[in-house]
């Protein structure tokens, strides 16, 4: 026998039995955003790799370490690795800046990271985001914000958390950038090579960084009073008071976590992050932000935006897997051509049907049609005589014969 071939490490098949969850996902997606305005769009799954290493940041894990990229027609092209960057390259492209704003889109689909593969993390995974341009008010953070609530609930994910915080803009920022630097100076031997790195770069990194003893370095009390400092400016703190009191208004629970600074460099002010406590574990399920300068970074007018990812593998994990639709009947007939009739007759009219192709013997086709149908449709010689069918209740066992006009009623 020839060598079977596998799927490639840190990917993986959908299959049938689990399309219906992701179809739901999908079908919630179109549905709530639509409500928001959203439209949706589709960019290429790759694109140039300068787009990233602009648009995501060359300081990032992502751009650094988990690209993949490949030349053609001496061209470095990268598999995306999440879509805002692809979405403002696209509006810059097609002068969407010319609408009136807000524009609101929305897209799903997959995108690539070489990471090491791992439970609810793949190399190729997917995700569902949106992306929200020409509004600067925090109104505009607390909709994004309520949206992807709406979303998840929609999906059954209703004991949820949000985390907000602020990053201010590039002016206050600047100056907690320094307080940072200045007391993690005398432990910057101490760090990880990664926050060494990011020392320099992007000091507010340094608070993402996951290794330990990074961590246990933050908590110390003189660090720690750095870290929690009010360092914004007044419009930032503006800002961020005002989204706090819509997500009052609208009965969000939430947290400010300061810790929270979002793993990618193009954020400004708010940040969030949205976990769901559902199946007993706390889990990320969304995350996103505000990321005013990224269209002119990418040589658009300026133009400020917010918006939101999430992983679609994780929510997939954290719902109940769905029953797989039977048909609504299955004919049991000898009689091919009177069976492909009515079939393709029920199938117009939107019910899903199949039949025996093959001719078997009736119980065997009796059989099939009580593992894969609600309903038998007996279609023998005395049926076809009197234009009528049996129809057969495969989790009763009733069975009366009909007329084809009767039978819709039924099924
Ligand atoms: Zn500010
Ligand atoms: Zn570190």
């Amino acid at each position: 026998m020839a060598k079977i071939i596998n799927v490639v490490k840190g990917t993986h098949d959908i299959l049938p039995q689990e399309v219906e969850q992701w179809h739901i996902l999908e079908k919630n997606a179109l549905e709530i955003f639509s409500r928001y305005g959203y439209k949706e769009i589709r960019t290429p799954i790759f694109e140039v790799t300068e787009l990233f290493a602009r648009g995501v940041g060359d300081t990032t894990d992502i751009v650094n370490k988990e690209m993949y990229t490949f030349e053609k027609s001496e061209r470095s092209l990268t598999l995306r690795p999440e879509n805002t960057a692809g979405v403002v390259r696209s509006y810059i492209e097609n002068g969407m800046s010319r609408l009136s704003p807000p524009v609101k889109l929305w897209y799903k689909g997959p995108m690539f990271r070489y990471e090491r593969p791992q439970k609810g993390r793949q190399r190729q995974f997917h995700q569902v985001g949106v992306e929200m341009f020409g509004v600067k008010e925090p109104a505009a953070d607390a909709e994004v914000i309520l949206m992807a609530v709406d979303y998840l609930k929609s999906l059954g994910l209703d004991d949820l958390e949000v985390e907000i915080n602020s990053l201010g803009c590039p002016k206050c920022r600047e100056e907690f950038k320094n307080n940072l630097k200045a007391v993690l100076k005398p432990e910057f031997d101490n760090l990880c090579e990664d926050c060494q790195k990011r020392y320099e770069k992007n000091p507010l990194r340094l608070l993402d960084c996951k290794v330990e003893s990074c961590k246990a370095i933050f908590e110390k009390p003189e660090i720690q009073k750095v870290i929690q400092s009010d360092f914004i400016c007044e419009e930032c703190a503006d800002h961020f008071a005002k989204l706090k009191s819509y997500l009052d208004t609208m009965q969000v629970k939430y947290t400010v976590n300061k810790l929270l600074v979002r793993g990618l460099d193009y954020y400004n002010r708010t940040v969030f992050e949205i976990k769901s406590n559902n199946l007993g574990s706390q889990n990320a399920v969304c995350g996103g932000g505000r990321y005013d300068s990224l269209v002119k970074n990418l040589g658009g007018e300026d133009t400020p935006a917010v918006g939101w990812a999430m992983g679609m593998e994780r929510l997939n994990a954290l719902l109940p897997v769905p029953e797989l639709k039977k048909l609504n009947g299955y004919i049991v007939s000898n009689s091919p051509v009177e069976a492909l009739e009515l079939a393709q007759k029920l199938r117009k009219e939107g019910y899903r049907i199949e039949f025996d192709l093959s001719n078997k013997k009736f119980t065997k086709q009796l059989e099939k049609a009580s593992k894969v149908a609600d309903y038998a449709l007996i279609l023998g010689e005395d049926e076809i005589k009197a234009g009528k069918v049996s129809v057969k209740n495969l989790a009763t066992s009733e069975q009366k014969t009909v007329s084809i006009e009767e039978l819709r009623s039924i099924l």
